[in-house]
């Protein structure tokens, strides 16, 4: 499948991940595993999240697939490391806003190094590509509560009145 055609400096970025991916590897002590597939582009993904206290503290991934796929990963990986699990549902839910063209969450500067994947949007087909980090981190996550035993909570997917990322120190 031949790659999107992105500008020169968001396409450099994505390759720097593909080819150096980021937090690649076992997780030893890991609490969860996610494993998700993308059978229309052959990406595959393996997350693992060491969860303590509520917060990601630390997160590995395998994979292989497209260039998308597997630096949007990478990207993904090194915004939540450190995160409370909160915070990464809602930078889950700004990415995939700007994934579905949200021109405004494509200039949210807590979202880092993902935002070079805004002009992926463009090519319906890739975007689940792009997606399939932070699907294997919402399933991961949604694993963790289950063995936390916390059934109550928020109702997935419900987006209160643009809730702002917080992202305390990291924006200028
Ligand atoms: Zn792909």
């Amino acid at each position: 499948m031949s790659e999107p055609q992105l500008t020169s400096l968001y396409q450099q970025l994505i390759l720097e991940h593909y080819r150096k991916p980021r937090n690649r590897g076992e997780l030893p002590g890991a609490t969860v595993t996610a494993h998700i597939r993308n059978p229309s582009c052959g990406d595959e993904i393996r997350l693992q999240l060491r969860v303590q206290e509520g917060r990601i503290a630390d997160v590995k991934f395998q994979g292989e697939g497209c260039s998308i796929s597997q630096a949007s990963v990478s990207m993904m990986t090194d915004l939540v490391v450190g995160k409370g699990l909160e915070e990464a549902l809602a930078l889950s839910q700004r990415f995939t806003a700007m994934m579905h063209g949200d021109e405004e969450a494509a200039r949210d500067r807590s979202l880092r190094d993902l935002r070079a994947l805004a002009g992926v949007a463009k090519f319906p087909v890739r975007v689940k590509c792009a997606l399939l980090g932070f699907d294997a981190l919402q399933e991961a996550v949604k694993e963790t509560r289950e063995q936390a035993g916390e059934q109550a909570g928020e109702a997935p997917g419900e987006d209160p009145a643009e809730s702002p990322v917080e992202n305390p120190g990291a924006d200028r």
